[in-house]
């Protein structure tokens, strides 16, 4: 039996589900593990997957994927383009792509299972697969463990994942130490006064404080931290009011932030906090603002050791050149939950999944940022080959490595 990987991600491709409700992403997912001989639990943490293959004793090792989607309208000319749509968690119909290469992850891992069921004469050991709802929520992994995940699997060794990414097709990148940033996401409420557009005076006008709030958490970045350090504060969304002629009674900003380590992150949170309590006064608002973290986020973090093996298993596999430094990326994942919770090294890699010509004539002409759609953007595109073949290649041997 061969499984038609490319048919595959085809049919996730245009069938992407927003996170926790990948419910048929899940069922191919298990039918395809249960296929290959794993025992399978489903629903571990809304829709997760959860794939044992007991293989004589020997290292245990944890391999993840994550499945969900983004609401993002696709805008790829592609023959398999998404034209999904998906309800969102405030009741609203969205557009649905998968703009962050999820279905190529659980692609590759189904392809890498297969490959190590097929080698199991060559190994011993124990694999567990995961197979993640709602990476994009920063939710899914935690759902997972809380769900009771460590106690239907054994205790791993090593916790293994990957990430497409805008790199060539055909390159790894892998770090050891901060491979991606922390995250927390916040969400900030101005309380002003609302009333009458025509008599602001008697107002606390939360549309001018929220303002000001934006434009002096853009200071954070630029004067408070080392410029040798990296830092990100977003504000991604910002609502108040509903029509031109009444001033609001308050504002609610959304805020990213992303940091390298914990200290910073302290450092990072202090800050906005000032910066929001200290507007709002300044204003002369007569309620506190209030901050409520919605996510957190560690970061991602590759044990030196481990990851020292991987890199050279998957030169071995790959090319020596395939393998580079891509530097720390400022996105953030929630795979490293799976490390952390059980104590064990994490390694978490990038693989490319762009034509390495389209790659190289950006690369020349300087137009990387312009030319080469990131995750998250509706032309999000990876090339379909070698990417899979890649993927299931370095996901396979990087489990070999510690499967005994
Ligand atoms: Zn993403
Ligand atoms: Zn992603």
């Amino acid at each position: 039996m061969t499984i038609d990987l490319e048919a595959l991600y085809i049919d996730l491709h245009q069938h992407p589900e927003l996170s926790f409700q990948e419910t048929r992403t899940a069922g191919i997912a298990a039918g395809h593990l249960r296929d290959l001989g794993l025992e399978v639990h489903e629903g571990v943490g809304v829709t997760g997957v959860v794939g044992v293959l007991q293989n004589g004793d020997g290292p245990v090792v944890w391999v993840r994927a994550d499945m969900d989607a983004l609401p993002v309208g696709e805008l790829t000319d592609l023959p398999y383009a998404s034209t999904a749509t998906g309800i969102d968690p405030a009741g609203n119909t969205v557009p649905v792509m998968h703009a962050c290469g999820h279905d190529m992850h659980v692609t590759a891992m189904i392809g890498a299972v297969e490959k190590l069921v097929a080698e199991r004469g060559e190994w011993a050991g124990t694999l567990v697969v995961l197979i993640q709802p709602a990476e994009e929520y920063g939710a899914g992994s935690r759902a997972m463990l809380d769900d009771g995940l460590r106690d239907l699997v054994p205790h791993p060794d090593i916790v293994l994942g990957q990430h497409v990414t805008p790199l060539p097709a055909g390159t790894i990148g892998v770090r050891p130490g901060t491979q991606m940033a922390a995250s927390d996401g916040l969400t900030v409420t101005l309380h002003g006064r609302g009333g009458h557009g025509s008599r602001p005076h008697s107002t606390i006008d939360p549309v001018v404080m929220a303002a000001a709030t934006v434009m002096r958490l853009q200071t954070i970045a630029s004067r408070e931290v080392d410029p040798r350090d990296v830092a990100v504060v977003t504000v991604g969304s910002i609502h108040a009011g509903l029509k031109n002629n009444i001033i609001p009674a308050e504002a609610k900003l959304e805020l990213s932030l992303r940091y390298p380590n914990d200290e910073m992150r302290d450092r990072v949170l202090a800050s906005v906090e000032r910066i929001v309590r200290a507007e709002a006064a300044a204003s002369g608002a007569e309620r506190e603002p209030e901050i409520r973290t919605d996510h957190t986020l560690p970061p991602t973090i590759n044990d030196a050791d481990a990851t020292a093996r991987v890199t050279s298993a998957l030169q071995r596999v790959l090319g020596e050149s395939s393998v580079v430094d891509p530097g720390m990326f400022t996105g953030s994942e929630d795979v490293s939950w799976f490390a952390r919770d059980t104590g064990v090294p994490l390694v978490f890699w990038f693989w490319g999944g762009v034509d390495p010509a389209a790659f190289a004539a950006a690369m020349a002409a300087g137009t990387l940022d312009k030319d080469v759609p990131t995750n998250h953007s509706p032309y999000f595109a990876p090339e379909i080959h070698p990417t899979i073949e890649v993927g299931v290649t370095a996901l396979s041997a990087a489990a070999r490595e510690f499967l005994g």
